[in-house]
Order: structure tokens, then sequence, then C-alpha cells
């Protein structure tokens, strides 16, 4: 069986959006290029984000479904967008909580 985790990029976040002014820009600056807004606290969320979507693909590569679905949770609650909702709804189909996949998919 092909291992479903190599469908998922190595890095799910590339940019970021200044809260201040709007302006997109690398994930890893400091301060906002164009309000030099201090960005240091959202990379730190980004960088944690990366972390536990790193946990969840290496888990799904163990065939830890449980645990895959717990770092996807967390990667949702630090960032609530489509990659982190797709993410999570495979683990929940690999652990068969249909329920929640089918819900999370209706979401993206
Ligand atoms: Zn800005």
């Amino acid at each position: 069986m092909s291992n479903p985790s190599h469908a998922w990029s190595e890095r799910p976040v590339d940019e970021m959006r200044c809260p201040t002014c709007g302006a997109r820009q690398g994930a890893w600056v400091d301060v906002c290029r164009r309000c030099k807004s201090d960005l240091r606290l959202l990379r730190a969320a980004l960088a944690a984000y990366e972390r536990s979507w790193r946990s969840a693909l290496a888990a799904l590569d163990d065939e830890q479904y449980d645990e895959a679905a717990a770092h996807a949770r967390r990667c949702l609650e630090l960032r609530p967008d489509a990659e982190a909702r797709r993410l999570l709804a495979v683990c929940q189909l690999l652990r068969g909580d249909w329920t929640e996949a089918a819900e999370l998919a209706r979401m993206v």
C-alpha cells in the first residue's frame, strides 16, 4: 500500500501575512517589510505549526494514526486553514473516524 504521507509537503507554510497591514512576506522574517510590525510571535506560531505538521507526517509514516491526528489537530488550532483540515481529515480516515473526516472534508 502506498504511503499517504508522501502527498504532503515538508514545508506547509512558506509565507505569512502581516496582521497589521496585510503585506505578504516570507514566513521567516522578524519585522514586516512594509509597516515594520514585530512578526516574531506570528513566526513562532508558524514554527510550532510546522513542527506539529512534521510530527503528524512522521506519525503517519509509522502508522501511528492516533498520534498523527493529535498533531494534525494542533496544526488546525494554530492555523485553521484548508491544508490543516485536509491533513486532519486524512488522519481521521486512517483512524476509521469517518464522521469527523466527512465534516472536515465539507469545510475544505
Ligand atoms: Zn505590516
